[in-house]
């Protein structure tokens, strides 16, 4: 009898079909798949700093994405296999219960994605089961790069230069029409949500909604085409293009939003706007090979361990106040409270508080990381705590965060009159 071969495709960070190199290889290389997501409790366990490591809006973002992945399976006569544990107990188990050859995966930047993606594979490799790794997250691939990860540049701007010059970056993969999926009685059930918050969330997760985002927001006569400059622009928030969510969950391929702004550039012309989108995801590729070129030492220079300046309960108080948006200055207060309510805030307003906490209230810039990886629904690790670092002075660009501190560039960036800066007074 002819042996089937099945690929287990294990799902993290990468909840789409549009450019997925390791589900279109998985369908190409075996008779049939078994798409398999684990809830891990290990990514909403409170850290040492008392938040969470996912709070409840990205907790919901993420649900939503998966549940939007089912159904795109359910659409094609499969489904999508939900779990709750451990992956690296859980892969085996179903390895051996079903007869699998091999299992896919994307692979990770962050210390703790990286250390779960090797127990998974050293418990495969007791199956002599191969763990293959694919490089999916990032704008350019690893090794379309002009020099080798030990070898990029740490300055920015030259990273920025040299990859644009030297790399191209690929065709997006097809989504696939055509799945023979692995038969299974009992797919399970999404956990349960215990405060999923408001009926109306400010983003919905998912891969439709993500791309109903795109192409709203490159549409004719949508925002990103509006030049508004100069005395026209104080007051008004600035331009954000609001992609980061999906990005993070891999709901969106960045090389979807590249290829789609290369389109409508193409019809209208380029912009300061476009231009916004396409810098930020080269910043988003350059923490990620950062991080993959220096691991923790990237955060050498933003001291981890911070020294104290005020008594332990009075830092305390001051970080409550920080958190709840009641430190008394407008401006931080209410972009705190935004954060706390959506999940969301711009980049200059990440900045603003970030500074805020650490040059004003001198506080660590980790127990601000920390909280915004709680609250954050974009939450990306490289992104999140390189920027962070960045902000507190770290970092291997040295020019990157010389403007951290520059609390007038921050108002402009914001498009608010300097003179009204509550932190100056
Ligand atoms: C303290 C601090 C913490 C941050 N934490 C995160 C985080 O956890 N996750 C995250 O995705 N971004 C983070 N950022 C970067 C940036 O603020 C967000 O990516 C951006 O605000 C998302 O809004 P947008 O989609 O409208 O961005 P746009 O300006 O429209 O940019 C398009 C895309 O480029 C990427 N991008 C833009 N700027 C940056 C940047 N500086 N670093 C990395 N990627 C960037 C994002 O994926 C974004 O969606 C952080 C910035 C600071 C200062």
């Amino acid at each position: 009898m002819i042996k089937l071969k099945k690929i287990l495709v294990w799902f993290r960070n990468d909840l789409r079909l549009h450019d997925n190199e390791m589900l279109v290889e998985a369908i190409a290389k075996s008779d049939s798949i078994l798409p398999v997501y684990v809830f891990d409790p290990r990514y909403v366990e409170q850290t040492t700093h008392g938040t969470l490591k996912s709070g409840l809006l990205r907790q919901k973002f993420l649900r939503e994405s998966i549940a939007d992945l089912r159904s795109s399976f359910q659409k094609l006569g499969g489904n999508l296999l939900v779990l709750e544990g451990r992956p690296e107990e859980l892969l085996p188990e179903l390895v051996e219960r079903y007869d699998i050859a091999e299992v896919y995966h994307h692979r990770e930047v962050g210390p703790e994605e990286t250390e779960i993606s090797a127990h998974v594979e050293d418990q495969l490799w007791k199956l002599r089961i191969n763990l293959r790794h694919f490089i999916g997250h990032t704008l350019y691939n690893k090794e379309d790069l002009p020099f080798p990860i030990k070898d990029i540049p740490d300055v920015f701007t030259q990273f920025k230069k040299k990859t644009e010059r030297d790399a191209i970056v690929k065709a997006c993969f097809l989504a696939p029409e055509v799945i023979n999926f692995t038969e299974l009685e009992d797919w399970g059930e999404l956990p349960l949500l215990n405060d999923a918050g408001g009926e109306d969330p400010f983003l919905r997760g998912g891969e439709r909604e993500g791309l109903l985002h795109l192409n709203a927001l490159l549409e004719e006569g949508s925002l990103v085409y509006q030049k508004i400059q100069g005395k026209a622009a104080a007051g008004l928030p600035a331009f954000s293009s609001k992609l980061s969510a999906w990005l993070a969950h891999g709901c969106l391929s960045p090389r979807m939003v590249y290829w789609l702004v290369k389109d409508a550039e193409d019809k209208f012309g380029t912009n300061q706007n476009f231009n916004q989108i396409l810098l930020g995801l080269l910043w988003r590729d350059y923490f990620r090979f950062m991080f993959k070129k220096h691991g923790l030492d990237f955060f050498n220079d933003a001291q981890l361990d911070f020294e104290q300046s005020s008594p332990e309960q009075e830092e305390k108080d001051l970080l409550d106040q920080w958190k709840q948006g009641r430190t008394g200055h407008p401006v931080v207060d209410n972009y705190m409270k935004e954060l706390n309510e959506t999940g969301f805030i711009p980049y200059p307003a990440r900045l603003l508080t970030a500074t805020f906490l650490i040059y004003i209230l001198k506080i660590s810039w980790v127990r601000g990381a920390a909280y915004f990886q709680d609250k954050l629904i974009d939450y990306a690790p490289a992104s999140n705590w390189c920027n962070w670092a960045i902000v507190a002075g770290g970092g291997k660009d040295q020019r990157s965060g010389k403007n951290a501190f520059d609390l007038e560039k921050q108002f402009k960036l914001l498009n608010l009159d300097p003179e009204d800066s509550p932190l100056v007074n």
